[in-house]
Formats: structure tokens, C-alpha cells, sequence
């Protein structure tokens, strides 16, 4: 502490405006003695020593090193949230931003007033809080709001491996207003923390920084991980071989955690299901003697080390980790580190047989959008004679470090969304991993002992695909792409003027950076929403439609509002129980969306219908299960809601919008209205139903035509209008999966389309095309002027279109 004091007086005669307190933290013995091990704590000095003398900083350490829960409690004891400012941490995911401020909090044995997080619509920032940690969309947003972000002293940068576009964004603007401030006299600290090495993208980036900031590696006690390969061909049912993987381990392996990789919720579910039968916990069956456990263990190892010690490991082969890396090879001649004499040498079909379920496994699921309170589990002590088996999806690869994991078994894919810009199309496909994936995965394996990976397929297979797909991503023509699409979103949304097409291109150019933002454009950007969903906002206070547009909004904006059906059942019992009761929901989501008029909006109708019921119902999570709505995406709408509402009432306070939260459903008429301004809000994903006259091929049948597909794209079997079949219809987006099927389905009318979408219009005349007619080879539609527009008694909106 001494030496901290004569060494902040030392900065201090150079800087005087640095900040010159420390901070007391009261922390518990147990979070001390913990946080004693963690690599980065060796580091405070070297870092804040940095810190101190530069505008920006770049830290990088394993997973695990301590980045995410020190690094804001060293600025905080060293004063940085000392006077009016605070302490900014940006996560790329929402889990790390609430799960790391509830950690920190705790370490710090302060309250989550002063420690807090704030993601996009939810957050628990009060006016004392010092450290908040939030998404790095809402950092984004915040610049909008005030360029010098005057509130921060600190802002930092965690995860920016991960390279989200958002980190890349924030790292070039702040890059400005680092420097700005410091001439300003206010001066702002940027520290940029990464899980790898590669952090020249951020140092070597003259144009960024000036001088490149210096890096600060965090030694990682990272213990050697011994890697096992499949030998086999990749095999596509990779989930049962994972399973038999973990059998293997359980039974014959030394005592600890087990963390395994899968790509999604559903495999997630499946797979633990399966472990759960094979090794059954219940509260109290576990064997109360440790001794008994013990011998159990013992036997195993003995049997390890004595019996078959150099054992075919049933088509894995033994690679250390690293090889030639000094750091890593600490623990080299540990006994757990040979990894090549572990005997689980048996023929995998025949483990089940022989698992031992008298010691149960403790099997936790853990993704994204499980409950925060299922997630928090994996973070405490498996209980009491049990092994612990997390299995997750990728969420668990850096943000979170899951204690205690000794064994790491990587189905060697992961799921991603795959968006096509021009098409609108979004699929989730399961790729290979990347080479740094895998090493991070395999990573979380050695954190307190030396560990073991188990990896699958990723030896002798086919990696061109996965290179493909790589480089793909890296084209940074892509980028450009998406750029000019939603430019071209934009401008047809009537947000901003069109650019010019002739002319000059530099004039163009300079036309175009002119930003000529409309009125209506202007209206858009005070919503924090995506664009489509700003602009049926901004048209929504017609006609008292907004409290409905807001909770419609709200609701498409949440990822998932209703519980997974498709969730696979373990038992014949279960899947006959499973598939009724899926019956029933869809039937029920049905009522919702009524008959007549309020039902030609469709899942819309569906949406707020469930919306409207659940807060009648108190919004409980009794109402929640029975209707098969996802509770924690029915609070997150009501949060959002709260917030849309405050920020319609911001931009046109004259208007003070109240929502009540229990609304009554809308009128007929406001449904007319209400399917006007969805039309107007998501134009560009028109679809028109393929007339019987026009099938040449089967496929065609009760498929949609979009402007941009070749292909025919089908309403979905949950949907509201599944046998509806409306002429036209709005969609709110396309999912591939066995057919590419739309989602969020509202049906619209022929005779709005030219009033309410004219930039999409090609206006012919009337002889040309009756009817208007989606153009597939410009993306238009074909219609003319003189069809009637039906005026439900509501003004087109006052702002340019
Ligand atoms: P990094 O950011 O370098 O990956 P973290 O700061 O996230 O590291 O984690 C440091 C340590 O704190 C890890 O050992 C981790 O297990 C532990 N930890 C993090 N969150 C929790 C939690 N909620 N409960 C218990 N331990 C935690
Ligand atoms: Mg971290």
C-alpha cells in the first residue's frame, strides 16, 4: 500500500489531474484469499502504472486470468470513480454483463446500487453507481447521446477478441474522443482487454492510436491440457459420441468437473436428459461417505495407472497443447498430465451397461437464454459427492469461467447465424469450430489443474468448408456490402433522401456523406430500435395505435417470446405428453389472434394478444408456464415497453403518450391501422401468395414470392394465417430450416401498397398490370397510381416519406 501511495504521489506532480485517492474496499477473507490466486492481481501495479501515463492501454490474459472482475476494482480503488465519474465496461454478450456485475458487486461486498449493468432494456444503474457494466450497443448508444461520454473516466473494452462489428466501431470511436477529451482538460482512460494474443489489429493500427499503446500480458497459470482427437472420419451423430465420451469419463476418471460444448439449446436439452438417465441425482442419493466416493475414484485410477497404461484411447490421440510454449508446460510431470495412459479403452456401446450410477452426476444446462437463476448454478459447488457436468453452448468458451472443470469434451462445431443481406434470409447453420475456438475451449480445462480436451472430428476432416466460411466472413468487401444495404434500407424506409444516381462520382459522393436525413429519419433515430420497427413507432401515434405498436415492437424485438416447442422429448410418455400439450399451445396462440379483422394481423395479433393477457394476468410466472410464454421474455417486454413509452414521450412531449400497461384490446379499426403501419415499417419484406393459375411446379403450391427469392417461401405451420393464406402478407423475417418459412406474419391489402410503399413502386399503367405484381428482376412492384387507396380515416403521417 506504501509503495502504491509514494507511486501515485509520483504521477501525481506530473499529471495533477489524475486521480489521487484509494479507494477501501471491504472485501470478505474467502474473496480475497481467491481473488489472491488469480493471475492478473500480480499485474495491478505494472497496469495501473500504465494506466496512469497513457490514454489508452491494451491488457490481455487467458480466460480465467481475473480481466473482467479486477481490472474495474483496481480503477475503482485508485479513485477513478472517485469524484462525479464512473467506470464503463463493455461485454459483447448480455449474460457476461449482468453475471459480471452481480460478481464484482459481491467481490466487492457492495451493493448492485454502485456496482450495476445496464443492457439493452433492462439495467439496475442508480444515480450511485460507480462501476457499470453493459453491452457494447448500449456504450454505442450512449456516444449518440453525448460524444465525450462526460460521464465516464474510464471506459474498457472487454472481450475485444471476439471482434463484434460493435467492438470494432466502439475502438475507432473512442479512439476520437479519447484524445478529444484530453484536450479538453477532462482527460478519459481506454483500456482494451483481450483473451489472445493477436492484438495487433488494435496496436499496429496507426491511424487509430498515434502511438501504439503499450500491452500488458497476464501470465496465465494456465496447467498443461492434453488434447485427444477423434481418429475416426468426422461422424455426423456427434452428440452420441459425446455422450459416450462422458461416460467414459465419469466412470473411469479422476474426480472433476466436466464442461462439454455442444451447438444449441435443443442439443443442450437433449444431452442432458440422456446423462440424467444414465447417472441419476436426487437431493440425497448421493453417497454421504466421502470415503466411499473416494474408494470408488481410487479404484478407478488404480486400475489407470497399473492395469493398461498405454491403452489405444479408443481412436483418440494424445498432442499436448502448445507444444514449445515454456509457460504452459509448468506442470509437466504431474501425473495428470500423461494423458496417453488413461484407460477408458472400452467399446463405447457398452458403457451404459457398466456405468456406475452410484455416483450421480450433478448435469447443468447452460446457454444464453436459460434463466439467469439456472445460470448462476454453474458458478456455485457441485454438491457432496457428486461430479459436476455443465453442458453449454458456446456461451461458454470465454465470458464465463465456470470453476472446478478439469475434463473439456468439444463436439468441435458450433451453430451460427447466417444473415443474408440481399436475400433477408437468416439461417442457423452448425459449422466447424475455428483453430482459436477450439484452443479456447480446450482452455477451460486447465484452469486449477492440468486437464483433458477430448475433441471430435476435428482431425482428417474436410476443413476447406470451414476455411470458406472463414474467409468469407473476413471479405471485407462484405462489409462494405451490409454498409450499402442498410443505406439502401434507409432510404427506402424514407429515413434518407435518396442518394444521387448521376452526376459525378465524387459529387455523388459527397451528396451522399451530406446525410440528408429527413424529417422522418430524424423521428426514427430517438427510438432504440432497429430501423423498421423506429418507423412503425414513428408513425404508431395515430389513431392511438402506439400503446399496440409499442408492445408489438417490443415483442418482435425479444428474441423469443414463446416457450420452445420443439424441445425434444426423452421418453414415449413424455413425447406423447409433450406433443398434446404443444397442441394445445398452438391452439391457444391462436385465440389470441381471434377471427375476422383483428386476425388478419395475424402473429402480430398473436403477439399482442399475449402481451395484453399477460399483464391482465399480473405478468406471473404461473401465467407464463400454463401459456407457454417465456417469462423472462415477458418482463423484458414490459421493461421495454416502459422504456419505448418514455422515449415517444421524449421526442414529442407535447403528445404525452400514456401506456397503460393493461391495455384493452384495439378496435377493428385500429387493427386496420395497425396492419397500415406494419406495412409501412417492414415494406421491404412484402411476399405475394402465388395465384393456383400461376403453378407450374408442386413447390410452388401455397408458397409466397418475395421480390429478392427465386424460391418459394411458406407461412409457418405455428402462424396465426397458416391456413389463411392471405394474398399479401408482411413478414418479419425468413428462417431456413427445412423450407424457408416467414415469421411475425401480418396480412396486408393490395390497395395499400402504392400509397404506403411508393419507392417500391414502379407505377405502369393500368392496362399493364391489374393488379400490382411483385418485379423479381428489380426487386419493385408493379402497380399503377389510379388503384384505390383504402383510407381507414387516417392521415398519412405529417413527416416526409
Ligand atoms: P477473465 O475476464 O480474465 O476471463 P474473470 O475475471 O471473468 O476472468 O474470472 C476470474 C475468476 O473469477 C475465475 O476463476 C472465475 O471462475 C471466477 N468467477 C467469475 N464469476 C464468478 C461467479 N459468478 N462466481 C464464482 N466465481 C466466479
Ligand atoms: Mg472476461
Amino acid at each position: 500500500q506504501n509503495e502504491k501511495i509514494s507511486d501515485q504521489e509520483k504521477v501525481e506532480n506530473k499529471t495533477p489531474s489524475q486521480p489521487a485517492v484509494f479507494i477501501p474496499v471491504d472485501r470478505s477473507p474467502e474473496i480475497q484469499e481467491a481473488r489472491l490466486k488469480l493471475p492478473v492481481l500480480a499485474e495491478e501495479q505494472v497496469i495501473m502504472e500504465a494506466v496512469r501515463e497513457n490514454p489508452c492501454v491494451v491488457i490481455c490474459g487467458e480466460t480465467g486470468s481475473g480481466k473482467t472482475t479486477q481490472v474495474p476494482q483496481f480503477l475503482y480503488e485508485a479513485g477513478y470513480a472517485s469524484g462525479s465519474e464512473i467506470i464503463g465496461i463493455t461485454e459483447p454478450r448480455r449474460v457476461a454483463a449482468v453475471s459480471m456485475s452481480h460478481r464484482v458487486a459481491k467481490e466487492m461486498n457492495l451493493s448492485t446500487r454502485v456496482v450495476s449493468y445496464q443492457i439493452r432494456y433492462e439495467g439496475n444503474v442508480t444515480s450511485d453507481t460507480k462501476i457499470k457494466f453493459m453491452t457494447d450497443g448500449v456504450l454505442l448508444k450512449e456516444i449518440q447521446k453525448d460524444f465525450l461520454l462526460q460521464r465516464y473516466s474510464v471506459i474498457i473494452i472487454d472481450e475485444a477478441h471476439e471482434r463484434s462489428v460493435y467492438t470494432d466501431i466502439l475502438i475507432g470511436l473512442l479512439s476520437r474522443i479519447v484524445p478529444l477529451r484530453n484536450k479538453k482538460g477532462m482527460p478519459m482512460k481506454l483500456l482494451v482487454m483481450s483473451a489472445t494474443l493477436r492484438v495487433e489489429d488494435f496496436t499496429d493500427n496507426t491511424k487509430l492510436f498515434r502511438t501504439p499503446p503499450p500491452v500488458i500480458k497476464v501470465d496465465a497459470r494456465q496447467f498443461p491440457v492434453t488434447i485427444h482427437f477423434n481418429k475416426r472420419t468426422p461422424m455426423e451423430d456427434y452428440t452420441g459420441e459425446v455422450f459416450h465420451k462422458i461416460c467414459k469419463i465419469h466412470r473411469m476418471l479422476p474426480p472433476g468437473g466436466i464442461l462439454v460444448f455442444l451447438t444449441g439449446q435443443a442439443e443442450v436439452h437433449n444431452l442432458c436428459r440422456k446423462l440424467r438417465k444414465a447417472f441419476p441425482y436426487r437431493k440425497g442419493n448421493t453417497t454421504t461417505e466421502t470415503s466411499e466416493t473416494m474408494r470408488k475414484f481410487k479404484k478407478a485410477k488404480q486400475k489407470k495407472t497399473v492395469s493398461l497404461p498405454r491403452i489405444d484411447l479408443d481412436n483418440y490421440s494424445a498432442l499436448p497443447v502448445d507444444e514449445g510454449d515454456e509457460d504452459r508446460e509448468a506442470g509437466i510431470g504431474d501425473e495428470e498430465d500423461e494423458g496417453s495412459d488413461l484407460d477408458i479403452g472400452d467399446d463405447p456401446a457398452s458403457i451404459e451397461e457398466k456405468a456406475d450410477p452410484s455416483i450421480p452426476l450433478y448435469v447443468l444446462p447452460l446457454y444464453s437464454l436459460l434463466a439467469p437463476e439456472q445460470q448462476a448454478k454453474v458458478f456455485r459447488p457441485s454438491p457432496h459427492g457428486t461430479r459436476a457436468c455443465v453442458v453449454a453452448t458456446n456461451v461458454a468458451e470465454t465470458s464465463l469461467t465456470i470453476p472446478g472443470i478439469k475434463y473439456v469434451v468439444d463436439c468441435g462445431r458450433v451453430k451460427k447465424r447466417f444473415y443474408d443481406r440481399v436475400t433477408g434470409v437468416s439461417s442457423f447453420r452448425v459449422t466447424w469450430t475455428s483453430q482459436a475456438s477450439a484452443n479456447q475451449r480446450a482452455g477451460r480445462a486447465g484452469r486449477t489443474e492440468p486437464g483433458h480436451c477430448y475433441r471430435s472430428g476435428l482431425l482428417n476432416c474436410d476443413v476447406s468448408s470451414h476455411v470458406c466460411s472463414q474467409s468469407e466472413i473476413l471479405r471485407p468487401s462484405k462489409k462494405i456490402n451490409a454498409l450499402v444495404a442498410a443505406e439502401q434500407l434507409l432510404v427506402s424506409l424514407g429515413a434518407l433522401k435518396e442518394p444521387p444516381r448521376t452526376g459525378r462520382v465524387k459529387e455523388m459522393e459527397q451528396a451522399r456523406l451530406s446525410c440528408p436525413i429527413t424529417p422522418l429519419g430524424r423521428a426514427m433515430a430517438s427510438f432504440p430500435v432497429a430501423p423498421r420497427y423506429a418507423k412503425m413507432l414513428a408513425l404508431g401515434r395515430q389513431q392511438d395505435c402506439l400503446p399496440y405498436v409499442i408492445a408489438v415492437v417490443a415483442a418482435m424485438t425479444v428474441r423469443e417470446i414463446f416457450e420452445d416447442l420443439d424441445r425434444p422429448a426423452c421418453s414415449e410418455d413424455e413425447s406423447s405428453k409433450l406433443i398434446q400439450r404443444r397442441a394445445r399451445l398452438t391452439q391457444m396462440r391462436r385465440l389470441w389472434a381471434g377471427q375476422g379483422a383483428s386476425l388478419l394481423l395475424g402473429d402480430l395479433m398473436v403477439m399482442l394478444g399475449a402481451v395484453g393477457a399477460c399483464e391482465f394476468a399480473g405478468c406471473t410466472p404461473k401465467f407464463c408456464e400454463e401459456n407457454g410464454l417465456r417469462y423472462k421474455a415477458m418482463v423484458e417486454i414490459r421493461r421495454l415497453r416502459g422504456q419505448l413509452t418514455n422515449a415517444v414521450n421524449a421526442v414529442c412531449p407535447e403528445v404525452g403518450v400514456f401506456v397503460n400497461p393493461k391495455m384493452t384490446p384495439p378496435t377493428e379499426h385500429q387493427v386496420v391501422c395497425l396492419r397500415q403501419i406494419v406495412l409501412a415499417g417492414l415494406g421491404d419484406h412484402l411476399a405475394r401468395r402465388v395465384q393456383a393459375e400461376d403453378i407450374l411446379d408442386p413447390k410452388w403450391k401455397n408458397g409466397y414470392k418475395t421480390p429478392l427469392l427465386d424460391d418459394p417461401v411458406y407461412i409457418h405451420p405455428t402462424s396465426a394465417l397458416f391456413k389463411t393464406l392471405p394474398d399479401f402478407i408482411v413478414y418479419q423475417e425468413i428462417m431456413e430450416t427445412t423450407k424457408m418459412y416467414m415469421r411475425g406474419v401480418s396480412a396486408i391489402e393490395a390497395e395499400w401498397i402504392p400509397e404506403l410503399l411508393p419507392q417500391y413502386c414502379h407505377f405502369g399503367s393500368p392496362l399493364e398490370s391489374p393488379s400490382p405484381w411483385l418485379c423479381s428482376s428489380t426487386g419493385t412492384i408493379k402497380c399503377h397510381r389510379s388503384s384505390t387507396f383504402f383510407r381507414v380515416g387516417w392521415q398519412l403521417p405529417a413527416v416526409e416519406m
